[in-house]
């Protein structure tokens, strides 16, 4: 798999380079130079998740990782399934957190540790660096913990994400270390890009990125979508719309990469909180990022969307207008609201899930059929869903184990000298 850096299209990497990396110079992402394309979707989608998953991501990879590899990495990555439940007449939910960490990060973070360890040859050290709104930082955490010859340093915004959502993630302990950082979810992604910048560092400790920027995430992520369509109705797959709950906007290029490569999807709908850089762009054509609001949906608060150069590029390539992008964004009480009258539906649902659901039923039409993604578990934002729903929603058991144990993380300013000590010392 050849890939190229979408700040210097000269810049071409591996897909080997490209996972180790995360990112190019420049602070460049990565993108595929070629998509592949399956001619037959239909027998695609009668494949199992596994079997199908596989096929993907080998079409992708290329001769880099021989079938087998990749088979097994898929196997081991994906260990549970990416449900759909019908909501109402002609709306379905994508639940996509049914692994370790009850959100739809572990399929990419498991994904990535394969990848990784795939990848890398066994001496040199590695240091897995990230920052994490929330769920990336549990996924990531989890799918590399006790893998004793790679360290993981996460940071994230102090006081900022749920402290059901930390617990679940700071109380690992061995090869994972956590940092509450004194800032917000932005300044921790600042300060990792600060960090690959710095070559000496960068080759002293290996530094390599987890968060949605690496493209082993993206590629997993695309297989869900499949997962989807194949639960649907054949009826039902011809003129789907899909809401995408985003912060980040992987999940969104994942689908989009997936509709590249043959995925029958008629729309996408970008949903955001009202940290609304993206909507406002399609709106009215200004990227015009504002100070980053906390919300009741803080996986989703994210004013600079690190994958959106990515969006760009695949619909330049493909031909696509940004207008034919659908989006919308829902306030903290439209939030409640929505998810109270989900709950009237029969569907209990978190905060970002809900937000997706709102703009899609706002904006499905006559005809098509709506499917929005459910990014967690109800009970990983326990406090906010009880109190607008008035409920004590039960926690799953990997919640409450880790509930019951004492958070292990270091709490930092927001300076990159400090991070680089946390970086030295975890060696
Ligand atoms: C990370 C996350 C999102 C946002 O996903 P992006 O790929 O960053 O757009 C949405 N919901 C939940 C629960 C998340 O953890």
């Amino acid at each position: 798999m050849k890939l190229y850096n979408l700040k210097d299209h000269q810049e071409q990497v591996s897909f080997g380079q490209a996972v180790r990396q995360g990112l190019g110079s420049n602070q460049g992402l990565f993108f595929p130079a070629e998509l592949p394309a399956f001619d037959n979707v239909d027998e695609l989608l009668e494949q199992d998740f596994v079997s199908r998953s596989t096929a993907i991501l080998s079409a992708f990879i290329g001769e880099e990782l021989a079938a087998e590899t990749v088979s097994q990495m898929v196997g081991n990555a994906f260990q549970f399934n990416a449900p759909i439940k019908p909501v109402k007449e002609g709306i379905y939910a994508l639940e996509l957190f049914h692994g370790p960490t009850l959100a739809f990060k572990d399929f990419g973070g498991r994904f990535m540790a394969q990848s990784l360890a795939a990848v890398s040859d066994s001496d040199g050290n590695i240091t897995i660096l990230t920052a994490t709104s929330g769920d990336t930082g549990a996924a990531v955490a989890h799918a590399f913990y006790g893998m004793d010859n790679i360290k993981v340093v996460i940071l994230y915004p102090k006081g900022k994400i749920s402290p059901l959502q930390e617990k679940l993630f700071c109380t690992l302990g061995g090869n994972i270390s956590t940092v509450a950082v004194d800032g917000t979810f932005d300044d921790c992604q600042a300060l990792v890009k600060q960090a690959f910048d710095d070559a000496e560092l960068r080759q002293e400790v290996g530094l390599n990125s987890a968060n949605s920027i690496n493209i082993s995430r993206l590629l997993a992520q695309i297989c869900y979508y499949f997962e989807a369509v194949a639960q649907l109705p054949k009826a039902q797959r011809e003129e789907l719309v899909i809401a995408v709950p985003s912060g980040n906007f992987g999940n969104l290029t994942a689908g989009l990469l997936a509709k590249a490569i043959g995925l029958p999807v008629k729309r996408f709908i970008a949903a955001t909180n009202v940290n609304d850089t993206v909507p406002r762009y399609l709106r009215t054509g200004e990227w015009a990022p504002e100070p980053t609001v906390p919300t009741i949906s803080n996986a989703m608060d994210v004013s600079q969307p690190n994958n959106w150069p990515r969006i760009e590029e695949l619909c330049r390539l493909k031909g696509w207008g940004l207008g034919e992008l659908g989006y919308g964004a829902v306030n903290d009480e439209q939030t409640a609201e929505t998810l109270r009258e989900m709950e009237q539906e029969g569907y209990l649902c978190e905060p970002h899930g809900a937000i997706a659901y709102r703009i899609l039923n706002e904006q499905l039409a006559e005809g098509e059929t709506g499917l929005f993604l459910c990014t967690a578990h109800p009970a990983k934002f326990k406090e906010v869903v009880d109190e607008i729903l008035g409920k004590d929603i039960e926690l799953p058991a990997p919640l409450a184990k880790h509930n019951a144990m004492d958070l292990l993380s270091l709490e930092r300013d927001n300076d990159f000298e400090q991070l680089k000590a946390v970086l030295r010392s975890v060696q």
